[in-house]
């Protein structure tokens, strides 16, 4: 049990020299910094209990050593005694008032003898020669010129009426249970003027990091208790926003802790599906029926990029075609008139869900179109620079490191689920003698003219690669031998039959087929398929073997 009759040592050297009034919800606390000629009295308190501080500070220093009088600001429960203590104190030259210039234009009044200290204009710090006091202004919360006083040594902070609390139950420190919980809240509630400015000031509190909040009324709240506290506040609704419960001021709040959410995270990670992970979480607190949040943005080839943020978490992939999607709210993106994208919200939205999901969409546009441009430039250089790297700048086949890609992936294929692929090697037969009697350049368009030819003859899936000078590699997935040798049969006779660069001339080419194996590796296919090419050449060209 503590001793309310003596000063309570809640730091070091740092006491609480308040009263405990009988059946008062409302206590006031006085804290005194202990030490010497430099001695710290913080919020004093009115004449109600002045008694008791005296008796309480004098147990502790001489009423001389008090060189600074803190007071947060000018309320009576906080100055009341002032007048009276400043005639009982021995009279020191250099005893300062420590305030914010907007408590001096009231506390003036008084007409004391005691000099002002003003933080604002002394950056917000006192060193009191033995400590360092720094201030945390706090505007608002929930006078104009509110502030708390830190103590950089024990990490106390003077919250003054932020942290008050008001409750039947008499509680020197908080204590983790509802009933502290319910009075923190409802004196807020009534005393902080909004959420917003409520916000800030948590903000700015947690910033120092607090070891102990001692606030002037309620209880003094202890390290371990500390976030629970915040986090409370933090949900809490108060001031304006009472009386505005379920109105646009209500839902322009939100909005506004959303965005500030949002662009935060949009400058820290840039990148626009962290981003839309953040959004969806953060409006799912507020939005319980919110279902999943999707942006897609529109690739110049006609592919879309789409972004999705759902429950079971964020993807970003790039789609032909887009599944039609369940839109609550759908919102266009656009750049300079040009359409890039949209934002499609899903759920299954009340009204003012609709409201405020409706006003959030509204106001990420201008970000959400800046980011996604972005990403729409990067992705399509990426498809491009892709493109280049596996395209055969001649014929516009496939290079070589798709065929590589494309086999191993067949491989994979083969071994999960058994389905049969072939090669086939094709060269042009004689494609020197090509090249002496009409030209390289004349070479070249039968390459580009062969390539159309398979293009256009061979399935959609089959895989054309350029593989050398006027060697061609073709994957036929889902084929069995059979089936490829008819194919490449076909092939064969149609470039037989089909006359090259506007009727000049005719070629013919020679075919080798394998298919692969169960064990087999890469380069044994491709050898395999060679082998028979050259076999194919041996039998006199213009033929298929497998
Ligand atoms: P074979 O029937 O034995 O295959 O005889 P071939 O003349 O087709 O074979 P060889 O390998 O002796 O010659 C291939 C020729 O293909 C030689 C080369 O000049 C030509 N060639 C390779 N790449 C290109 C190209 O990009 N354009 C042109 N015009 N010719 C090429
Ligand atoms: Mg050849
Ligand atoms: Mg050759």
């Amino acid at each position: 049990m503590l001793d309310l009759s003596k000063p309570i040592e809640i730091a070091q050297s740092i006491y609480w020299v308040g009263h405990k009034v009988p059946d008062d919800p409302f206590q006031c606390h006085a804290y005194l910094i202990k030490d010497g000629g430099n001695s710290v009295l913080i919020d004093p308190g009115s004449m109600i209990v002045f008694p008791y501080v005296l008796e309480k500070i004098t147990s502790l220093i001489s009423l001389r050593d008090i060189k600074y009088v803190v007071f947060h600001h000018q309320d009576p429960d906080i100055v009341g005694c002032y007048s009276t203590l400043e005639r009982i104190m021995p009279e020191r030259e250099d005893r300062r008032i420590i305030t914010h210039w907007r408590a001096y234009m009231l506390l003036k009044h008084f007409q004391w003898k005691t000099h002002f200290y003003f933080i604002d204009k002394s950056d917000w710090k006192l060193d009191t020669g033995s400590r360092l006091l720094t201030f945390v202004f706090t505007p608002y919360a929930h006078f104009p010129g509110a502030f708390c006083t830190y103590d950089e040594k024990t990490g106390v902070l003077f919250s003054s009426d932020i942290f008050g609390a008001i409750s039947e139950k008499f509680m020197l420190y908080a204590e983790d249970d509802e009933e502290y919980f319910q009075g923190l809240e409802l004196f807020h509630k009534h005393y902080m003027p909004s959420k917003p400015i409520l916000l800030h000031t948590l903000k700015k509190i947690k910033e120092k990091n607090p070891i102990i909040i001692a606030p002037q009324h309620g209880s003094i709240i202890t390290k371990e208790l500390i976030p629970k506290v915040m986090s409370r506040l933090e949900r809490l609704n108060c001031g304006l926003y009472l009386l505005a419960d379920e109105s646009d001021l209500m839902i322009l709040n939100e909005v506004e802790v959303i965005l500030n959410l949002f662009f935060e995270n949009a400058i820290l990670t840039a990148k626009l599906v962290d981003t839309l992970d953040i959004l969806f979480r953060e409006l799912k607190k507020y939005v319980t029926a919110l279902k999943e949040l999707t942006i897609v943005g529109y690739l110049s080839d006609g592919q879309k990029l789409v972004y999705t943020a759902n429950e079971g978490g964020t993807k970003v992939e790039t789609v032909n075609a887009l599944l039609s999607l369940e839109a609550s709210i759908e919102t266009n993106l656009e750049a300079k008139g040009e359409k890039i994208g949209k934002l499609v919200i899903s759920g299954d939205l009340t009204e003012k869900d609709r409201k405020f999901l409706g006003i959030i969409s509204e106001r990420l546009k201008s970000p959400l179109v800046s980011m996604l441009k972005k990403e729409i430039l990067e992705s399509e250089e990426l498809n491009r620079l892709m493109k280049k790297a596996t395209t055969d700048p001649l014929t516009g086949l496939y290079n070589r490191r798709v065929l590589f890609q494309q086999l191993k992936h067949y491989i994979k294929e083969h071994k999960k689920r058994k389905r049969p692929f072939c090669l086939a090697m094709l060269d042009i037969d004689f494609f020197k003698s090509i090249n002496d009697q009409h030209g390289h350049l004349k070479g070249d368009k039968v390459l580009k003219e062969l390539a159309q030819l398979l293009k256009a003859n061979l399935r959609q899936t089959d895989c054309i690669v350029r593989y050398g000078g006027e060697e061609f590699a073709i994957v036929m997935p889902d084929t069995t031998l059979i089936h490829a040798y008819k194919k490449m049969d076909s092939i064969r006779k149609l470039i037989e039959e089909t006359c090259f660069c506007n009727g000049e001339l005719r070629l013919t080419v020679s075919i080798g087929v394998a298919e692969y194996e169960e064990g087999m590796k890469l380069s044994q296919l491709i050898e395999k398929a060679d082998e028979h090419l050259y076999e194919a050449k041996a039998l006199g060209r213009n033929r298929v073997v497998c």
